[in-house]
């Protein structure tokens, strides 16, 4: 393979071509400290300068209000799973959880060690193809937190619209779906993502936690699992994972040179829509999700038959279009298109679908 191929992996995932560029380019020599930022002490001078452009980019393209800390943790964002009961699940020991898919069903199991963590609605019923449908009325007003997952990554369905939790604080899985479009951040209590999708590689989780949320954890709490703990020491409490943290900085300095998440968030719907307008005229291809509740990042689409939905995957990893099967539990295809997918991608995937369709039907 001498070029590079169309990876739609639902994570780790594509990286803008112009930040690796840049981070080959400073790999032996980081802006003339004569190191490479992963050989380079967390305590020095030139990694502080990092990790602070790092955050204040972040808090700047996303426009995080000031009572909200940003950290940067390692452990994914599975971790948050127990994290945030530990952190949170502090006053009436009751949590209400939505699950609209695997994420946040095992973001419920994890919580159900440490409390009460109830499940509000769900949409197994029909293999969370959809979001449920919930009023302020549905959320217990005792409730520490109301937690979903914002949008499904493997099922490929995201929230339209917030759901209203009435005083009780919203805590959001954004792994799959941060930077892709502007998000209000002072809705939530908390939001946290692993870098592996939209903001860089494997290895960092970013936490946006609101400041009044932070302090009141668990005596059993593990000082690593306290929020406070690294809210206190800027992420320095210990080694963060300081190469994931400059590849977040170069990603957000792409970010905000293409014009910030409005921009980025146009970009996506196009890609998103060519893709759509496809398998809604195809014979062959059809989405597996309700229409209003259609991801931006991971589109699930299915021919109907295993066979053909097999020789479709192979046939494209041979045209170089990788990591298109669906999750084991959906079938069929994904193409996750996430923000550093290019557009170019997405139309030659199209034009691949439908020469498949032609040649297949
Ligand atoms: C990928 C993903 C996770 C898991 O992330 P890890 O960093 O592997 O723990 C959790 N939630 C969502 C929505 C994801 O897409």
């Amino acid at each position: 393979m001498n070029s590079r191929v169309y990876n739609f992996s639902a994570g780790p995932s594509m990286l803008p071509e112009p930040v690796l560029s840049r981070a080959a380019s400073e790999m032996l020599n980081y802006q003339g400290s004569g190191q490479s930022v992963m050989e380079m002490s967390h305590r020095s001078k030139v990694f502080d300068g990092i990790i602070v452009r790092c955050e204040e980019l972040l808090r700047k393209v996303l426009g995080i209000p000031s009572n909200y800390k940003v950290l940067f943790l390692q452990g994914g964002a599975s971790s948050q799973f127990a994290m945030i009961p530990l952190n949170l699940m502090n006053g009436s020991g009751k949590a209400d959880y939505i699950l609209t898919g695997q994420w946040a069903t095992k973001a419920q199991k994890e919580a159900a060690r440490y409390g009460d963590a109830r499940v509000v609605a769900s949409s197994k019923d029909k293999t969370f193809t959809y979001i449920p449908k919930t009023t302020a009325a549905d959320f217990d007003p005792e409730a520490d937190y109301a937690y979903i997952c914002m949008n499904n990554t493997i099922y490929g369905t995201k929230y339209a619209e917030l759901p209203d939790t009435g005083k009780v604080p919203l805590v959001a899985d954004v792994s799959s779906c941060i930077l892709s479009e502007p998000l209000d951040v002072s809705k939530f209590g908390l939001v946290f993502a692993g870098a592996q999708k939209n903001m860089g590689p494997a290895g960092l989780t970013v936490v946006i936690v609101r400041e009044d949320l932070i302090g009141h954890a668990r005596d059993i709490t593990p000082t690593m699992f306290n929020y406070q703990t690294h809210a206190d020491n800027r992420s320095l409490f210990n080694t963060p994972p300081c190469y994931a943290i400059y590849i977040c900085m170069l990603v957000l300095e792409w970010l905000e040179e293409l014009g910030g998440l409005e921009e980025m968030a146009k970009i996506n719907r196009k890609k998103a829509g060519i893709l759509y307008d496809f398998l809604d005229n195809s014979k062959l291809f059809r989405g597996t999700v309700e229409k209003e509740y259609r991801s931006l990042m991971n589109v699930p689409f299915v021919t109907g038959s295993d066979e053909l939905d097999k020789k479709a995957v192979k046939e494209a990893e041979a045209e170089g279009f990788i990591n298109i099967k669906g999750h084991r539990t959906v079938g069929g295809l994904r193409a996750s298109i996430y923000n550093a997918m290019p557009l170019e991608g997405v139309e030659k995937l199209v034009d691949f679908l439908g020469r498949f369709e032609k040649a297949n039907s």
